[in-house]
């Protein structure tokens, strides 16, 4: 596999990941996008299948147990996420490009079994923004928003572990960047 066949995106919450990963569905259906598990219940307008596979703390259990998720986590200590293994195999078996969105405790887990992706952290351009679009997208308690931001200071300091940074600026470059870098790796276009 070569190392910009899999990207593991991840980043702070309410970053932007989840609309990036929404902004290359629509424009880049040429890039496999993981759909992962969750305990969590649908927001409006989510689809199973689509946007997640929601599923009951049994189910997540068992799949577990059967050695299906590639990595999993409680994130924001609320509800458990997880990357089904077997789709994500598939996908880089067929040769298309691959990408997980993630939280930073999967993207550990995912360099464990699979040194060989490519992890991109994807940062909001300051701290003020990042909680002005936590506040601004509504859908947090404000006490689920507080722990958010608790999680997300400690996952800013994460950058490091990465192989490259994006900052999200704006969803189009970003999606945009991310693209090229599955494309060309991290060299240069006119190099690769
Ligand atoms: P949300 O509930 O807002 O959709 O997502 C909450 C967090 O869960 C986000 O940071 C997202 O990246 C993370 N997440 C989504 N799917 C997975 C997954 O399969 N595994 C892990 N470890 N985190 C995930």
């Amino acid at each position: 596999m070569s190392r910009s066949r899999l990207v593991v995106l991840a980043g702070p919450t309410a970053v932007g990941k989840g609309t990036v990963a929404e902004e290359i569905r629509r424009h880049h259906p040429e890039v496999w996008i993981s759909v992962s598990a969750t305990t969590r219940p649908p927001r409006p307008g989510e689809e199973n299948g689509v946007h997640y596979w929601f599923v009951s703390d049994e189910e997540f259990d068992a799949m577990i147990e059967r050695g299906d998720l590639l990595e999993w986590a409680v994130v924001h200590k609320t509800a458990r996420y997880g990357t089904p293994r077997g789709p994500v195999e598939l996908a880089l078996a067929s040769g298309h490009p691959a990408m997980l969105e993630i939280d930073l405790q999967g993207a550990r887990q995912v360099r464990q079994n699979m040194p060989e992706a490519l992890f991109v952290f994807l940062k909001p351009p300051s701290w003020d923004e990042l909680v002005r679009r936590l506040v601004g997208r509504g859908t947090e308690s404000e006490a689920e928003r507080e722990r958010r931001l608790e999680t997300a200071r400690e996952e800013l300091a994460a950058e490091r572990e990465f192989d490259v940074t994006i900052v999200n600026h704006e969803v189009h470059a970003a999606a945009d960047e991310l693209v090229a870098l599955m494309r060309f790796g991290l060299d240069q276009p006119d190099d690769a």
